[in-house]
C-alpha cells in the first residue's frame, strides 16, 4: 500500500531532520509520497504569508501531516503558525509520551508516561491586547470550555483503556482559577466515572510538577489543559534526557499532525548537530495511528538500539564523544537492515 501525507520541513534544523525521518520511513518499506509544503519563516521568505493556503489545502487533502519546528518570534512579528495548525484543523489532542531509552543519561530509568494536552483553548487561544493606549498593562483571555474539557479527557480515559494504562491524572489549579480550572476538574471527575476501570486522581499543578521530579513512577496517563500541559511536557521530556527524543502528536477528529516536542533549534541549524530521534519517534507515531505497526515497532527498535549502542550519537546524548545528524541517521537505517 502507499500512502500520500503532507510534509512541513520547518524551520532551522527542520528541514535536516525531516529529511532524516523521511529516509527511515522508506528504509523501513513504508512507501509515502510525501506533497512538500512550506510553513513558518521559510513560507515568508517564499510566499510573504507563514501560513499559505496551498499548505492548508494539502493537510486538508491528505489528513495526516509530518511537520518539522516552525520559528515563532518571541514577542513580537506573526502568531504561531503551530497554534494557528491547531485550530484550522480542531487538533484538540496534543500527545506527548515520554519514555527512558537505554544510553541516555536519566535521572530516573524506565520512565513511561503520556501526557495528553488540551490544545486548543485556555491562554493559547490568542485572544490578548494592551488596556492602555501607553502599553502599560495587558490583559489575555483564557476561554475553557465543558465540550473542550469532556473530550480531551474523554480521549485521554479511552487512551488509558485502549493501551492498558492504570491510572489517569488530572492536573488543575482549581484552587485559585476556581471557574476555567475548576471547570476542567469537575468534568474530569464526571468523566472518570464512566471509567470504573481505570483509577484516576487529581494533582495541582505546582505540587504536580514537584512530584513528577520526586516520583514519576506514580504517573501513568497525565491530561492537563493547555499552558500546564505544554510545560509538564517539556518537564517529561527533561526526565528522560532532554528534547532530542520527545515527539508529539496533535490530533483532531480528522486530522493528525506529527512532530518533535522540540523547536526548531537556530542554534545548531545548519550544522550537522541536531538529534533527529524525536521526529523519527513522531513518525512512528504517525505509522502507528495508520496501521503500520510492525514498521513502527521495527523503527523504534532501530532507534533504541542505537542510542543505546552508544557509539553513533549526536552531541546532545554525549557531548564528549558524538556524530552528527547524518551519521546517526545512517546507523538507524543500519539497524533497520539487520
Ligand atoms: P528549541 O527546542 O528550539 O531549543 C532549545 C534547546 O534545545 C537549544 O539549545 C537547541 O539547540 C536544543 N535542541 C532542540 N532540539 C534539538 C535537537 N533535535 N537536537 C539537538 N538539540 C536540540 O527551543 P527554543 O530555542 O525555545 O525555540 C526556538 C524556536 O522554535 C522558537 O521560535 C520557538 O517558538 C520555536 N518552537 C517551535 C516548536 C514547534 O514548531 N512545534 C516547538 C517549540 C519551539
Amino acid at each position: 500500500m502507499s500512502y500520500e501525507f503532507t510534509l512541513i520541513p520547518g524551520d532551522g534544523i527542520g528541514p535536516d531532520i525531516t529529511e532524516a525521518a523521511v529516509k527511515v520511513i522508506e528504509h523501513a518499506g513504508i512507501k509515502i509520497y510525501w506533497d512538500v509544503q512550506s510553513a513558518g519563516l521559510s513560507a515568508i521568505e517564499k510566499y510573504k504569508d507563514p501560513l499559505p493556503e496551498s499548505t492548508l489545502d494539502s493537510i486538508a487533502k491528505n489528513k495526516i501531516a509530518l511537520k518539522g519546528p516552525l520559528t515563532t518570534p518571541v514577542g513580537k512579528g506573526f502568531r504561531s503558525v503551530n497554534v494557528a495548525l491547531r485550530k484550522e484543523f480542531d487538533l484538540y489532542v496534543n500527545e506527548r509520551p515520554a519514555k527512558t531509552y537505554k544510553g541516555i543519561k536519566t535521572l530516573y530509568d524506565h520512565i513511561d508516561m503520556v501526557i495528553f494536552r488540551e490544545n486548543l483553548e485556555e491562554f493559547y487561544s490568542g485572544i490578548e491586547h494592551y488596556i492602555d493606549s501607553s502599553r502599560s498593562a495587558a490583559e489575555t483571555i483564557g476561554i475553557v470550555t465543558k465540550r473542550g474539557c469532556e473530550r480531551i479527557l474523554r480521549y485521554a480515559f479511552d487512551y488509558a483503556k485502549k493501551h492498558d494504562r492504570k491510572k489517569v491524572t488530572a492536573v488543575h489549579k482549581a484552587n485559585i482559577l476556581k471557574y476555567t480550572s475548576g471547570l476542567f476538574l469537575d468534568t474530569a471527575r464526571e468523566i472518570a466515572k464512566e471509567y470504573p476501570d481505570v483509577q484516576f486522581n487529581d494533582k495541582i499543578i505546582d505540587n504536580m510538577a514537584m512530584q513528577m521530579v520526586l516520583n514519576p513512577y506514580q504517573f501513568d496517563v497525565i491530561v492537563t489543559t493547555n499552558l500546564f500541559g505544554d510545560i509538564l511536557s517539556d518537564l517529561a521530556s527533561g526526565l528522560v534526557g532532554g528534547l532530542g527524543m520527545a515527539p508529539g502528536a496533535n490530533r483532531g477528529p480528522e486530522i493528525s499532525l506529527f512532530e518533535a516536542v522540540h523547536g526548531s533549534a537556530p542554534d545548531i541549524a545548519g550544522m550537522n548537530l541536531a538529534n533527529p530521534c524525536a521526529i523519527i519517534l513522531a513518525a512512528v507515531m504517525m505509522l502507528d495511528s495508520i496501521g503500520e505497526t510492525d514498521a513502527a515497532v521495527r523503527i523504534e527498535k532501530a532507534v533504541a538500539a542505537v542510542i543505546a549502542e552508544g557509539k553513533n550519537v549526536t552531541r546532545d546524548i554525549n557531548p564528549d564523544n558524538y556524530v552528527g545528524t547524518k551519521e546517526i541517521t545512517n546507523s538507524i537505517l543500519r539497524e533497520l537492515d539487520k
